[in-house]
């Protein structure tokens, strides 16, 4: 398939991984420091999956529970309207 034949050629150029978001890119690229640093990082926190503001259960995909979510949406609401 010539798509693949692109990606790996795009990769072997590169010489590195692809990641789906930079979020994640960030965590293995530095992941090796982070987890020697910090027990208890934001990074640590959302792969445990949960709130990085109270430690509750997070929400699937996000870092935040809830509660959380909701007052998160609230702040970039008022962020806009600055
Ligand atoms: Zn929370």
């Amino acid at each position: 398939m010539v798509f693949k034949q692109l990606l790996q050629k795009l990769k072997g150029e590169k010489n590195e991984v692809e990641y789906p978001n930079r979020f994640l890119k960030f965590y293995h690229t530095n992941k090796g420091r982070l987890l020697k640093e910090r027990k208890s990082t934001y990074l640590d926190k959302k792969k445990q999956g949960v709130c990085v503001r109270c430690g509750n259960k997070a929400l699937e995909g996000i870092v935040f529970c809830e509660y959380h979510q909701q007052k998160q949406i609230g702040y970039n609401k008022k962020a806009r309207i600055k």
